[in-house]
């Protein structure tokens, strides 16, 4: 096997040069390296740890164009899964999936966080089979129709959770009322102390300004006693009166809750009963950061019921994040692409880097994160 010899690459701030040597990084910091005959020669560009996903939907991906959305809204999507639920084998799932998994290790994305809905035990026992032999995929037991809203719902649910589940997921804002949303709420929190595991919920996934789940999801955390919570969406909070949500971020960020934004759905999926002007459907990335708030970025959908679009390259999300957003200085679109590498890989644990030793690597053909940003381009990836 040849090595790679890189040459005045850029490593966040830095100019290195890097020896990849047999699947792991030999030699890395600052200073010029000698090549030896049949080095392979790459010189300049950008190197990075792999990119992680936390927001996926792997039941679902690939399953758009069977049922498109004619409205555009949540609750359509919603309602087409629903339907094609019903046809689900486990083959289709797992070749779906696998495909669609392929599609991300292409873009450098090497972890994954696939939500699977508890309304089907075809869909959690396939995904549950593909995770034996997908190292860095991870599953959260996601109770698409809620856990109060209908009867045997909470069993499904529950049935996932114990049956080996990394994460308990929840969507309080679609259950009957918001006493049952908290209840929701509460219930995750309440068996993942018991299993030891994480939480990560769909919430306030909605352009209410009245949908207020995240403060009772950061309360619970507060109380402790859960490893890692995720909140996905939050995009209520894009509504709520400044007052309130400057609470929350305050809130969100004493409590340690990680909120991923999924700029690509809720671009299109919110602001779908307003006249003009439609509100933009995003979370507070700005004000969340200010307030010292954990944000990631997920892709969320790729060709699925709610978003017939979608190439599972996290760099369109990081793209659409930062128009939508407004983050377009240099130091926003920076810290918007390293989330990529950094953030969104806490649900794992510690974020990768880059350095003597490590097995993992991309390498992409541009001056910098901006230019990464803005060509979205496929990396070389290099593993052991
Ligand atoms: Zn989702």
């Amino acid at each position: 096997m040849a090595r790679t010899l890189f040459r005045h690459a850029r490593l966040l701030d830095e100019t290195v040069d890097l020896l990849w040597d047999h699947g792991v990084v030999a030699v890395a910091g600052p200073g010029t390296l000698t090549a030896r005959a049949g080095d392979v020669l790459v010189d300049g560009g950008l190197l990075t740890p792999p990119f992680a996903e936390p927001h996926v939907h792997l039941d679902a991906a690939l399953l758009g164009a069977r049922a498109p959305n004619v409205s555009g809204t949540l609750r359509e999507g919603i309602s087409n899964w629903s339907r094609l639920r019903e046809d689900l084998t486990a083959d289709d799932v797992a070749a779906r999936a696998t495909a669609t998994l392929a599609m991300y290790r292409s873009w450098g994305v090497l972890r994954w966080r696939t939500h699977v809905d508890t309304g089907s035990n075809v869909a959690v026992d396939a995904l549950l089979s593909l995770r034996a032999t997908t190292p860095g995929l991870q599953v959260v037991a996601f109770p698409q129709e809620g856990i109060l809203r209908a009867p045997g719902r909470r069993d499904g649910w529950e049935r996932a959770v114990r049956g080996g589940c990394d994460a308990v997921g929840a969507i309080p804002h679609f259950e009957r009322t918001t006493e049952e949303g908290w209840e929701s709420v509460r219930l995750a929190f309440r068996l993942a102390r018991e299993l030891g595991l994480g939480v990560d919920l769909h919430c306030d996934e909605t352009d209410d300004p009245g949908s207020r789940n995240l403060e009772v999801v950061c309360a619970e955390t507060l109380a402790g006693g859960v490893p890692h919570v995720v909140a996905g969406h939050c995009t209520a909070m894009h509504s709520y009166p400044d007052p309130y949500a400057a609470r929350v971020c305050e809130l969100v960020a004493t409590s340690g809750v990680q909120v991923v934004c999924n700029p690509l759905d809720n671009v299109v999926l919110q602001g779908r009963y307003d006249g003009y002007p439609k509100r933009r459907g995003l979370t507070r990335v700005d004000e969340l950061w200010a307030a010292g708030a954990i944000v990631g970025v997920g892709h969320d959908s790729v060709m699925d019921p709610w978003y017939r679009l979608g190439t599972a390259n996290l760099l369109d999300a990081a793209y659409m994040l930062v128009h939508v957003g407004h983050l377009t200085s240099e130091a926003e679109m920076k810290r918007v692409v390293r989330c990529l590498h950094t953030e969104n890989h806490l649900p794992w644990g510690r974020p990768p880097t880059v350095g003597v030793g490590v097995t993992e690597l991309l390498h992409w053909a541009v001056a910098d994160e901006v230019e990464l940003l803005r060509l979205r381009p496929r990396p070389a990836v290099f593993v052991a």
